[in-house]
């Protein structure tokens, strides 16, 4: 059966409709492109809406010894020296601007008075984390939305983009089919802006949403994009044993806060509190999150892990009070929920992706290497180094999402003519939907 096909034709097709991908759409369009989303989730989705305790920003409303120097300091140390410090400069000096510009726009971040309530966070040296308490995300996706709304932006919904279109060097556009209608989209682009998150959801376990596969690196890559930083990543610990206690939020604070306060204790599969050779002082207690993750790892890699696959989270010696304590009490809950008593059947924790660091490799401006090809958001590398620490993601989005689509706004405008594409291409892109819609009718070729 022939796919129906829709020839669309936009200055600027952003892909994704994350912080990064709703930023750069706004962005654009006030640049004066003409501008189309498509996203492969809903207007918004992505990690962006679940990204919980906030983002750093240097305003130094906590302590005002703080600004963007330091900040720009406490990056460049959490990425062991590997990031890109011009985009790390720039991220540091934008961020605060453009954080007030969204306010006007209804962001509704905590304030007391005329100031943000900033929260410390490990990794940085002063309070900077500014916030909606754990729902960050929400409040900012609730005002990128209200914004793209306002302003009319056009968006393709459960639409995924499978693939780039060239003319010569120069990006052409992108084709991708609407997963619901079954519709074929050929989309005619002067400047493809890529937001498409990380690969998180590639894991069995883990909290990213579903959408995190990853593809955009891939679209990226075949187009010719260089990549950088692809071996690093932002692990965090999450239960993997038993089943029902493999949460699909982020667990890391309830292993590092119990070793801390509560006697917890982690043990591999002799029993041993391992931490105890690296740390005979202290065990576990007082690492960082990346630290405390780093040698869940090294165990695991090294046989330490249980016959269920993980290092066994102990809370035998917690006293029992903290099952009602604020900050651990819904780790007990969660167990009740489950039917799961935990001194009888300890959980079992490993490390999974919280988010990537690295990604498509972009400049300050958000350009990759292709001509007309722009990227932001954890589809990127660069300015992260070797490490993404907390509140860097959000903010590193918003402000590559808000550059790279002012870069791609002039790009288009000085393009003297729409780059084609070829019916050769749009043809073998309608091809490859035929084949997989085929294989998904039973005719799958053996192998
Ligand atoms: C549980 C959780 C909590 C977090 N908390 C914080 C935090 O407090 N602070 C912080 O700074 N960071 C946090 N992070 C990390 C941060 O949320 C992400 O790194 C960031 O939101 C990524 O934004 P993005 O716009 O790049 O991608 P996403 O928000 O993931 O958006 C990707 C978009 O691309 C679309 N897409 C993907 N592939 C395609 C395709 N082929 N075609 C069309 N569309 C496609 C998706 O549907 C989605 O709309 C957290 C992450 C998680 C998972």
């Amino acid at each position: 059966m022939a796919l129906e096909t829709s020839k669309v034709s936009t200055d600027i097709l952003v892909v994704g409709s994350g912080s990064a991908g709703a930023m750069a759409a706004i962005k654009a369009q006030m640049a004066g492109a003409d501008v189309l989303v498509v996203t492969k989730g809903p207007y918004p989705s992505g990690n962006s809406t679940k990204a919980l305790a906030g983002y750093a920003a240097a305003f130094g409303h906590a302590d005002e010894r703080d600004n963007t120097d330091i900040h720009f300091g406490d990056v460049i140390r959490n990425g062991i020296g590997l990031s890109n410090q011009i985009m790390v400069k720039t991220w540091v000096n934008t961020i605060c601007g453009l954080t007030e510009e969204l306010r006007g726009w209804g962001m509704d971040l905590i304030r007391d008075d005329d100031k943000y309530n900033q929260r410390p966070w490990e990794g940085h040296t002063y309070p900077r984390m500014i916030h909606h308490h754990w729902s960050t995300g929400k409040y900012i996706m609730k005002a990128l939305t209200a914004k793209s709304e306002e302003m009319g932006i056009k968006a393709l919904s459960h639409t995924i983009i499978g693939g780039l279109f060239k003319d010569g060097e120069r990006i052409s556009g992108a084709w991708g089919f609407n997963y619901r209608s079954g519709e074929f989209y050929v989309i005619e682009a002067k400047a493809v802006i890529m937001t498409t998150g990380g690969y998180g959801a590639m894991y069995p376990i883990g909290d990213n949403v579903g959408a995190a596969t990853g593809e955009g690196y891939a679209i990226a890559f075949d187009a010719g994009a260089e990549m950088i930083g692809m071996e690093f990543g932002h692990y965090l610990p999450t239960p993997v044993y038993p089943e029902s206690m493999q949460v699909k939020f982020t667990f890391a604070g309830y292993i590092n806060g119990l070793i801390n306060e509560g006697n917890a204790k982690l043990r591999n599969k002799n029993g041993e509190e391992f931490f105890k050779e690296k740390f005979p002082e202290t065990g576990a207690t007082k690492l960082k999150m990346e630290e405390l993750t780093r040698y869940i790892g090294e165990e695991l890699l090294k046989g330490g892990g249980n016959k269920n696959g993980g290092i066994v989270f102990d809370l035998t010696d917690t006293p029992a009070a903290f099952s009602e304590h604020p900050r651990f009490a819904r780790l007990w809950e969660l167990a009740d929920r489950a039917k799961v008593d935990l001194l009888e059947t300890p959980l079992e924790v490993s490390t999974y992706p919280h988010d990537l660091v690295g990604g498509i490799k972009i400049n300050e401006r958000g350009e990759t290497n292709v001509p007309g090809l722009f990227a932001a958001g954890e589809a990127t590398g660069g300015s992260h180094g070797a490490s993404r620490f907390g509140g860097s993601a959000l903010s590193d989005c918003m402000v590559f999402g808000a550059l790279g689509a002012e870069a791609a706004a002039v790009y288009a405008r000085e393009l003297n003519s729409q780059p084609g594409i070829a019916d050769g291409d749009a043809t073998a892109a309608a091809d490859k939907i035929a084949g997989w819609r085929a294989k998904e009718k039973g005719n799958r070729t053996q192998s």
